[in-house]
């Protein structure tokens, strides 16, 4: 059974391909942009996100991530040294207060 292939130009770098109709997806071989095909129409292929886009949010994610762990260690830190802090406080004021 021959795969029916429809002929499209890549919305992100204009670069001239053959999409098979049978994908509901597919990238493109330039650029690497991915591309939702929902039907056999051109019209209603577009870009969902690039690859390498994919990638770097994943990054980006990641050290967003150990930027607020390393956050929330900080604030730890800052409620502890707080609480330490009041509590000597507290007990010189106890004991002047004797
Ligand atoms: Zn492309």
């Amino acid at each position: 059974m021959p795969i029916k292939f429809v002929p499209m130009i890549c919305p992100q770098c204009g670069s001239q391909m053959d999409v098979p109709v049978d994908k509901d997806m597919c990238f493109c071989a330039a650029c690497g942009t991915k591309i939702l095909i929902n039907d056999d129409s051109i019209k209603t292929i577009n870009i969902n996100q690039r690859v390498t886009d994919d990638a770097r949010i994943a990054e980006a994610q990641a050290k967003a991530k150990v930027a607020q762990g390393r956050q929330n260690t900080i604030l730890k830190a800052i409620v502890i040294v707080a609480v330490f802090v009041l509590d000597i406080i507290i007990f010189m004021v106890v004991l002047s207060s004797r």
